[in-house]
């Protein structure tokens, strides 16, 4: 399995300055990769309906939760899944008693400075570290403290964080076996959602649908880059083939990612879930009653333009949802 070749090259990269390991294993992450409004929370709760799984939500987001710091992307911020504040939260106190008081873990801000993610994971593959210093410690002395919190080491922390910046951090630190998940939707539902005029209720600018599609192009095809250069193969998953047989999606992700997802009823798997998440679409402190794909867009642009955006990303769709070889 790949994964397995990119945790023994993290021990072989460990420089000393971070724990390696938990009990002599290192920490597993599942990781969903992508695109925002992909549906990314959706299927993080459906994983993590499985027993061996440990949500964590939007980790990129935990400095701006655990100090009650405002960011343009938290419609909802500071709560918990669990329903209250995180600083209240017993689960994260517990964590957050076990850390310094910043946790460098957050990748954000313009998109030169993500993109120089890639280029630092490139430097450090090749073997010529220098110039950008890379800290390899926080992430992992996060993840061991919320293992040690929560009192067992063999569960898969599952972050939802989709950044590609983050995904590139994750890949250069050691005791860390990172475990892709590609998600894509649908370029034109994607453009839609960003586009919507009712965004401005949530504080957040429309973008532009040609914009968006654009950006959804470049942010996927950069997280396949990263993928491609550590050699992980990610787990692809298709949004729309998700909402239209979610047991055969999670049984493949079951038998790539050695969790054990239930498959028989999802919904009401993710109704009982009890979780500490952070960030992610507010849909999450809804009761699920099914899963059905959001195909609003289908009605709300004109068929010229679904057909016309439908030419160059449908393919790419398809490409980057293909079960690999
Ligand atoms: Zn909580």
């Amino acid at each position: 399995m790949a994964t397995a070749t990119q945790a023994d090259k993290a021990e072989e990269k460990t420089d000393g300055t971070a724990p390696d390991s938990v009990g002599g294993k290192p920490v597993r992450v599942i990781f969903i990769a992508g695109w925002g409004h992909s549906g990314s929370t959706l299927l993080g709760q459906a994983i993590s309906t499985a027993p061996n799984v440990l949500p964590l939500g939007e980790f990129i987001f935990l400095d701006f939760y655990r100090h009650r710091r405002p960011h343009p992307k938290l419609v909802r911020p500071f709560e918990c899944t669990c329903g209250v504040q995180v600083p209240d939260c017993d689960f994260w106190r517990a964590v957050f008693q076990r850390l310094p008081e910043d946790t460098n873990i957050v990748v954000d801000g313009s998109n030169r400075s993500r993109i120089l993610w890639v280029y630092r994971l490139m430097r450090y593959l090749s073997g010529r570290r220098g110039g950008d210093a890379v800290s390899p410690g926080d992430d992992h002395r996060v993840f061991t403290a919320i293992l040690d919190a929560h009192g067992a080491t063999d569960v898969l922390l599952c972050d939802t964080s989709k950044d590609f910046a983050r995904l590139a951090r994750l890949l250069m630190m050691p005791g860390i076996e990172v475990l892709p998940v590609h998600l894509v939707r649908d370029a034109r539902a994607v453009a839609f959602s960003y586009s919507k005029k009712s965004r401005v209720h949530l504080g957040l600018k429309p973008m532009g649908f040609y914009k968006a599609l654009w950006l959804w192009t470049g942010v996927n095809a950069l997280t396949r880059l990263v993928l491609r250069l550590s050699g992980l193969s990610a787990v692809p998953v298709s949004y729309e083939r998700f909402c239209q047989d979610p047991a055969a999606v999670l049984r493949d992700l079951n038998s790539r990612l050695g969790t054990n997802i239930p498959t028989d009823d999802v919904p009401g798997a993710i109704r009982a879930l009890v979780s500490h998440e952070i960030g992610g679409n507010t849909v999450r402190f809804k009761p699920i009653a099914e899963i059905r794909e959001d195909s609003g867009w289908r009605n709300a642009i004109s068929a010229g333009r679904a057909r016309v955006s439908g030419w160059f990303t449908g393919p790419l769709h398809r490409l980057w949802t293909r079960a690999p070889r």
